[in-house]
């Protein structure tokens, strides 16, 4: 639990970092851009200043993004065998936690098992993204649908992903849902609609990157006034998964 409290903080805390790096990206871009202009009327010694300025801008923008992108590379990502059941069905606690007490979680865990090729904490980066920005989308409080299964994808050529049997994940809430342009953006980085010290825009930019990296997809469903559902695809692997304890096989939520 400790592990986990641990990486809920390390998010946490490049949010933190992320936002401070784009207000202070942003006032570099402020100090290029201005001189830039300055330097088409400039002459001889003044342009060369305002040509400095622009490079020591930039020079400290490069550093700044240097110290993001270093700081977003998770340790070397261990790859191993994980079913998806499980890491849903251990991620509830801290995910329903993390939301608070207006907004139900609710765990339809699939009965087949679900193996997949991915790093565990990532997958627990994903659900604590998915769950949050869920619970932001319901403000009046509401409920989380966390549901697991398999889908079975033919050689269809106009799908993004190669024929085969994959575990499907979906996160569900019933809150403000989005609108065509939101739907058009969500992920892309730093793309937020929420306020400054509340969204960074990073979370549904890494959650893609995880899912990409793992050969998956990523999908969203989304209707204003209604409700979204995320839906992730990600091939199941021919191995199978670590045997489940009995725990995991019996726990299910309320009205599974
Ligand atoms: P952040 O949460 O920091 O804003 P994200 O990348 O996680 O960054 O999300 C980007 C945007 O996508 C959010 O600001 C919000 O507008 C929209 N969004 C994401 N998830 C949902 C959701 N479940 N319901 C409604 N809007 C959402």
């Amino acid at each position: 639990a400790d592990d986990r409290a641990a990486r809920a903080a390390r998010l946490e805390s490049l949010g933190q970092l992320a936002s401070g790096v784009a207000h202070d990206f942003n006032n570099l871009l402020g100090i290029i851009l201005n001189c830039a202009e300055f330097v088409a009327d400039d002459t001889g010694d003044e342009a060369a200043d305002d040509l400095t300025r622009i490079r020591n801008a930039a020079h400290q923008a490069q550093e700044l993004t240097s110290q993001l992108l270093l700081f977003a590379k998770r340790e070397p990502t261990q790859v191993e065998t994980v079913d998806l059941n499980t890491v849903v069905t251990d991620a509830t606690d801290l995910l329903s936690r993390t939301i608070g007490s207006d907004i139900t979680l609710n765990c339809h865990p699939g009965s087949e098992a679900l193996p997949v090729r991915a790093n565990r904490s990532r997958l627990d980066q994903i659900l604590l993204n998915l769950v949050i920005n869920a619970r932001d989308a319901m403000p009046g409080g509401g409920a989380v649908e966390i549901a697991t299964g398999t889908v079975e994808i033919s050689g269809d050529p106009d799908q993004s992903l190669p024929a085969g049997h994959y575990a499907q994940l979906t996160v569900s809430d019933n809150g403000t849902g989005m609108n065509a342009e939101v739907k058009d953006r969500l992920f892309e980085p730093f793309f937020t609609t929420k306020a400054a010290d509340k969204g960074t825009g990073l979370g549904l930019a890494t959650v893609y990157g995880i899912v990409g990296d793992a050969g998956g997809t990523i999908t969203v469903d989304s209707t204003l006034d209604v409700g979204t559902t995320f839906r992730i695809l990600l091939p199941m692997s021919s191995s199978p998964p670590p045997e489940p304890t009995p725990e995991h096989r019996t726990r299910s939520s309320p009205d599974a």
